[in-house]
């Protein structure tokens, strides 16, 4: 890989979301190398995927080019590049654009959606954890709909209008909110001609609650939000099943449906030859020490979602979320600096900032340390700290014009069939 060795140690990072890109930063100004790789050349506001897939959003408005967040960083060199190997022995990456020798590695790949070796459902099932697969979403939405239109078999129509959602956590529950104000507010208008009240949007969850990892009270709001919505909630109940056609479950329950989306869980994106070992936990992620270094190792380190730091509040590893990412990001930036200058390193600890979800126009659920809030309030609170975090301006912007547009026109603009997506529906 073409880049110069200078006097500087050499810091590569694999992966430019939330925890990469703060590390990056908090290197930015040190008398350091940083080599960037990730295998696309943006950085994903994931938080707002659901957006996209739902035509509120439109991709660019929650992707910003990895090279302009650190344009004016001396000694920073990004590659557009897909690790595929890591040599600990030799300290070095194979990417498919070349082999890079580190000084200190960090690992902030992130994490995969899982589908517990499930293969049928992998292949047949909808994800959303990138720009690409929430396009596809978005287009499969709209193309059923155009489809429903086409037939004359009722089956076949009730399947193509029928939602079906693994997973009742915050993903989960944003896009079936967003669904259903589809349905209300979109459907009726753009298909005059089709019974849109057949649209059903189900979410099916394995645990007895929906937001699991927040308050009763805010589990029980965003429930009621739901139902409010039309929204069928199945608790308790775990897809076992899915051959692009027929949903099954450990129970009699079962569901016809052209669109499965599987929001059910995520493991970490581990890369060979760091993917095996007493270090790699239940969830694949790397186990981490306070100071975010890989067990067994000095010179690599992990961070956000594919570290998993364990502590007495997280016994299963800190959430895998973006505060985590980006707090340990910066943490590990002050740290590499006080290891290469021989000092000792500051052991990390997580402020937790809270949990929030929205269910759709004027409903949030927010969970902060000392607050607990759900509703009108929660919504604008939701909305001001995606705006804030979102990385550039003009994105704020944009992001900022469609919610006002949107709201006042009970509208979603961009409900296009860019990239057709083909699916393999068993008929
Ligand atoms: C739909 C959705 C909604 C979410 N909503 C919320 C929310 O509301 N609040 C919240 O706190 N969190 C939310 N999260 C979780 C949050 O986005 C993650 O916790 C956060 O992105 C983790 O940051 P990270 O830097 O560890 O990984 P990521 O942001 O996933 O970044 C990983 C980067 O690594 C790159 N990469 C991976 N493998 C390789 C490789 N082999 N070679 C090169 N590059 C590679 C990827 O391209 C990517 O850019 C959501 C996640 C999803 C998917």
């Amino acid at each position: 890989m073409n880049i110069p060795r200078t006097s500087f140690p050499r810091i590569v990072i694999i992966g430019g979301g939330f925890a990469g890109v703060s590390l990056a930063k908090e290197l930015s100004k040190q008398e350091v190398q940083v080599v960037l790789l990730d295998k696309n050349n943006y950085h994903t506001f994931q938080p707002l995927l659901y957006q996209v897939s739902t035509g509120g959003l439109e991709p660019d408005s929650i992707a910003y080019p990895i090279r302009k967040i650190l344009k004016d960083f001396p000694n920073f060199h990004f590659r557009l590049a897909n690790v595929e190997e890591i040599n600990t022995l030799e300290n070095k990456v194979l990417t498919d654009i070349g082999v890079l020798k580190f000084d200190y590695l960090v690992v902030a790949s992130g994490a995969e959606t899982n589908y517990f070796g499930n293969a049928e459902v992998k292949k047949n099932s909808m994800a959303m954890k990138t720009i690409p697969e929430s396009l596809n979403l978005r287009s499969l939405i709209l193309e059923n709909f155009e489809e429903a239109l086409l037939t004359s078999d009722l089956n076949e129509r009730n399947a193509l209008m029928n939602f079906v959602i693994v997973g009742g956590g915050p993903t989960g529950v944003e896009l079936a909110g967003a669904l259903a104000e589809i349905k209300k507010g979109i459907l009726p208008k753009d298909y005059p001609d089709l019974d849109t009240r057949l649209a059903q949007i189900h979410i099916v969850q394995s645990s007895d609650c929906i937001l699991k990892g927040m308050s009763d009270k805010a589990s029980q709001k965003a429930e009621d939000f739901l139902e409010k919505l039309g929204v069928n909630i199945w608790k308790n109940v775990r897809v076992t099943n899915y051959d692009g056609k027929t949903v099954t479950t450990n129970t009699d329950l079962t569901f016809e449906t052209a669109t499965l989306v599987w929001a059910a869980g995520v493991k970490g994106a581990t890369i060979k030859g760091l993917d095996a070992g007493g270090f790699v936990t239940n969830g694949q992620r790397l186990l981490v020490n306070e100071f975010n270094q890989v067990k067994g190792f000095d010179t690599i380190f992990a961070v956000g979602d594919i570290a998993c730091m364990v502590t007495n509040e997280c016994p299963n590893g800190l959430p895998m979320m973006a505060q985590p990412a980006i707090q340990q990001g910066k943490q590990l930036g002050e740290n590499m600096v006080r290891l290469i200058e021989k000092k000792p390193m500051i052991p990390f600890v997580y402020k937790d900032k809270g949990v929030m979800a929205t269910i759709g126009r004027n409903k949030a659920v927010v969970d902060l340390p000392k607050f607990k809030f759900q509703g009108v309030f929660a919504w604008y609170v939701w909305m001001f700290v995606h705006l804030f975090f979102l990385i550039g301006f003009r994105n704020r912007m944009v992001v900022f014009i469609n919610w006002v547009y949107n709201y006042i026109r009970f509208d979603r603009e961009a409900r296009l069939i860019i990239r057709p997506y083909k699916r393999h529906l068993k008929k």
